[in-house]
């Protein structure tokens, strides 16, 4: 469990199985900014929601650059910030969205775990957990291998 991915599309819930046909489809509003990462296959099928106006492969959040790309939905860093006039982030309308969107791509297993957070034993089992513990590397395994029993 040490690589990302394979992802589940957001629309028709299949596995995504070639990571060159995987795409990352979000949309914009003025009020919202960017909100409601999805991750679909590039098809037809998946791919035909116009309100979704951005998108970009998966492979490009993918590893340390790609940390880098989602960092930047949330601060320019020191270098941008440098220049005078630089403009700010686009505010995200859903950080808890977001946050489960930069799981998907940089947390080994979190794909998979993440449809079960809502089962009642998995619930049941991380009542008094910390904020970031059910997303560890250890609580993810565990919830998997637990899974395939
Ligand atoms: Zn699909």
């Amino acid at each position: 469990m040490a690589t990302v991915g394979p992802w589940i599309c957001d629309v028709c819930h299949m596995e995504i199985r070639d990571i060159s046909k995987c795409y990352v489809v979000w949309r914009y509003g003025e009020a919202e900014g960017y909100h409601d990462f999805n991750i679909i296959h590039q098809r037809p099928l998946c791919d035909n929601r116009p309100e979704y106006t951005v998108s970009l492969p998966v492979t490009d959040f993918l590893g340390p650059d790609g940390l880098a790309h989602l960092l930047s939905f949330l601060s320019e860093g020191p270098v941008r910030n440098l220049n005078p006039g630089a403009s700010s982030p686009m505010p995200l309308s859903d950080p808890d969205g977001f946050v489960d969107f930069i799981r998907r791509v940089q947390t080994p297993g979190y794909e998979y775990a993440r449809c079960r957070y809502h089962d009642s034993d998995v619930r049941a089992s991380y009542a008094g957990a910390t904020e970031f513990h059910p997303y560890t590397q250890a609580a993810i395994k565990k919830l998997l291998a637990a899974e395939s029993e």
